[in-house]
């Protein structure tokens, strides 16, 4: 957002920072310094051949979460509860809400658009460029004066009244992924809603189902092919929509549409034999499966409304059927017994013909699931945030002895 506010708002007059942080990268994989670096680095070239080379800097840490906190609040990482792990898309935030960061420091410079950016994101360019003021973006957060304004939301989006994703900019040609395979949403919101542990379907500001009609999403794949010569997809939703998935995979067959796909997909009663050859004859090739856990009682526990006899044969009949299958497992669940972990691994152990990947993940809290609002109801005790936690190191009893225990990534529970 720093960069859009300085290409749009030429009459601001604050500075603005742009932080180019590269993950997983050492010394010797920049190629002016290193000719035989495994990846081409040109920019970096261009900077380091320009005469700016550093070769005496100090990272905070070599994780993400850490040195992104260094580098906005100006700490030393370690004075946080995290001293391990990162934090994850729906943990709470790390830094504390009157911790001065360089954002607070470059206020009145920089926007927020929440929720759906579509509608929102082209009304704050618009306003930028001299139209309607700030006060009427809808979505906008934004300092004025040294006070938060939040707008007012903007309507629900209708997914068919959405452009195709123009990926024209990206030089799809370095990507790795072979074929080039492009990212494609069918729906938002999800359509089962009821996950105890989940807020994803909230994400985008309404939990109520929205999806793309198969016609659109035929027009998409096809400007995919016409545009950048791609016929391979990645379904990006939390969960494809059954009856949605079904339609557009009918009509890939009877347009003779020659694509690959890979989508999450619910357990769900309504996935059969039958449902699946039509994916499959439509392209699927590989589907990933929110299991979370193998014991009846945690089921019961999350809501996920998967019955484990029924996610046995849906798996049995992809394997049949030469789609591919990973599973993404929690451990940890509120809960969750000792004999439901132990089911989980013995099912994993015994079953391997039945996946090709798995994904083993610890429980965190989302904020705004339902676990979340009602801890209660989930034995949750003593729900406390980074922040706090963060905010006890120096205050607590133990502030001068702070302890170096390592922690997950999640906000932190006792139950
Ligand atoms: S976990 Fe998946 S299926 Fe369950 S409510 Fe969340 S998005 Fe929907």
């Amino acid at each position: 957002m720093f960069v859009v506010s300085a290409c749009v708002a030429a009459d601001i007059s604050n500075p603005n920072i742009v932080f180019i942080l590269a993950d997983d990268m050492g010394y010797g994989d920049v190629g002016y310094l290193n000719a035989d670096c495994k990846f081409p680095t040109p920019n970096l070239d261009r900077i380091g051949s320009e005469g700016m080379i550093f070769t005496d800097a100090h990272s905070s840490s070599s994780l993400c979460t850490p040195s992104r906190y260094s580098i906005l609040t100006g700490r030393y990482c370690w004075r946080t509860y995290l001293k391990s792990g990162v934090l994850w898309g729906a943990n709470g935030a790390i830094i504390e809400e009157d911790r001065p960061t360089v954002a607070s420091l470059l206020k009145n410079a920089d926007f927020v658009v929440t929720y759906e950016g579509e509608e929102a994101f082209t009304a704050l360019l618009e306003s930028l460029e001299g139209g309607q003021g700030l006060n009427e973006v809808p979505n906008l957060v934004y300092l004025k004066d040294g006070k938060l304004h939040r707008n007012k939301r903007a309507s629900i989006l209708d997914m068919d009244s959405l452009a195709a994703p123009d990926y024209s900019g990206l030089d799809l040609g370095r990507y790795l992924d072979r074929p080039v395979r492009l990212p494609l949403m069918t729906s938002r919101g999800c359509y089962w809603g009821k996950c105890t542990y989940c807020s994803h379907h909230w994400t985008l500001g309404s939990g109520r189902l929205r999806v793309r009609s198969p016609e659109k999403l035929i027009e998409d794949i096809t400007s995919f092919k016409e545009r950048y010569g791609a016929n391979s997809l990645y379904f990006t939703d939390e969960s494809v929509h059954p009856p949605t998935i079904a339609a557009f995979a009918e009509k890939v067959v009877e347009q003779g549409l020659k694509i690959r796909w890979v989508g999450t997909l619910r357990f769900d009663d309504a996935v059969d034999r039958a449902f699946l050859e039509r994916l499959r004859d439509s392209g699927c090739h590989a589907l990933l499966f929110g299991l979370e856990s193998l014991s009846e009682y945690v089921q019961q526990i999350i809501r996920k409304g998967i019955r484990l006899d029924r996610a046995q044969r849906i798996m049995e009949h992809c394997r049949e059927l030469g789609i591919k299958v990973h599973l993404f497992i929690i451990l940890g669940i509120p809960g969750e017994r000792p004999e439901d972990m132990e089911a989980n691994y013995r099912y994993l152990l015994e079953n391997t013909h039945l996946y090709e990947t798995v994904q083993l993940a610890t429980f965190e809290l989302m904020v705004g699931s339902p676990m979340f609002r009602h801890p209660e109801r989930f034995g949750i005790k003593n729900v406390r945030t980074h922040a706090a936690l963060g905010r006890e190191a120096f205050t607590g009893p133990y502030s001068d002895v702070f302890p170096s225990r390592s922690t997950s990534s999640q906000n932190h529970v006792s139950v």
